[in-house]
């Protein structure tokens, strides 16, 4: 009983939260998604709202197969106005010129493939909704619902985080709740899901990112705040 009261107490906060930036700001909306659990919940509350709302995915070119083809059935099912940013350069000519940088140098491989590719995309946008919640790292605990982020260009986008929130059980129930299906990656005891390459099973069972870069770093920085 308890729960449910907490999670339908949540879920009305994000939905008041969704409807007061996009109501009371007229500046382009984009939310980005990595079709993890918390990604497909704040999808569902989005779109609710704002149908056609552009859904930004990393398309580093490194992603399961799995994660491709959960991307493409969900687009299809929710009707998402998918947009996939890639890198300027291809896998094929970073690890002709640079080998294998995932193994030698993952900072430099986010850098080429997730963080340039979405500022260059952010900048089209003024309002920026992300699945983050505070619960997922340390690096994590002191998010805002909404705070500024500036880009490189000096760009200025409000970024809302409707799950911050939210507990990852939260996530689950609102899912089952709402019959949403989830990337097959869980059923084989993924708890956090990115490239494939820097991706396994968490090695601490209490840090569900802990299986992320094998523990070496947390984050790819695309969270991270220009200075
Ligand atoms: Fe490269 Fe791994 Fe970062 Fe993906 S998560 S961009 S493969 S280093």
């Amino acid at each position: 009983m308890g729960t449910t009261v907490t999670l339908d107490h949540k879920i009305d906060s994000a939905r008041d939260l969704i409807r007061g930036v996009l109501y009371e700001n007229s500046g382009a909306a984009c939310v980005t998604c990595s079709f993890q659990t918390e990604c497909m919940a704040l999808l569902d509350l989005l779109i609710e709202q704002r149908p056609a709302i552009p859904v930004l995915f990393l398309e580093t070119g490194y992603h399961f197969p799995e994660t491709y083809a959960y991307r493409d059935q969900m687009a299809e099912q929710m009707h998402l106005n998918l947009v996939n940013l890639e890198s300027k350069m291809s896998v094929h000519e970073q690890e002709s010129r640079f080998g294998i940088l995932n193994q030698t140098a993952p900072d430099r491989c986010c850098g080429i493939r997730k963080v340039e590719p979405l500022f260059r995309g952010l900048g089209d946008y003024d309002i920026w909704f992300a699945a983050l919640r505070r619960e997922q790292s340390a690096t994590r605990a002191n998010l805002q619902p909404v705070d500024r982020f500036k880009l490189p260009t000096g760009h200025q986008l409000l970024k809302v985080s409707p799950l911050a929130d939210w507990t990852n059980a939260d996530v689950w129930a609102y899912l089952k709740r709402r019959r949403i299906p989830v990337l097959p990656l869980y059923d084989q005891g993924y708890t956090s899901i990115g490239c494939a390459p820097c991706t396994t099973p968490p090695i601490d069972p209490d840090n569900p990112r802990s299986g992320r870069w094998s523990g070496h770093k947390v984050e790819c920085g695309i969270h991270v705040q220009t200075e």
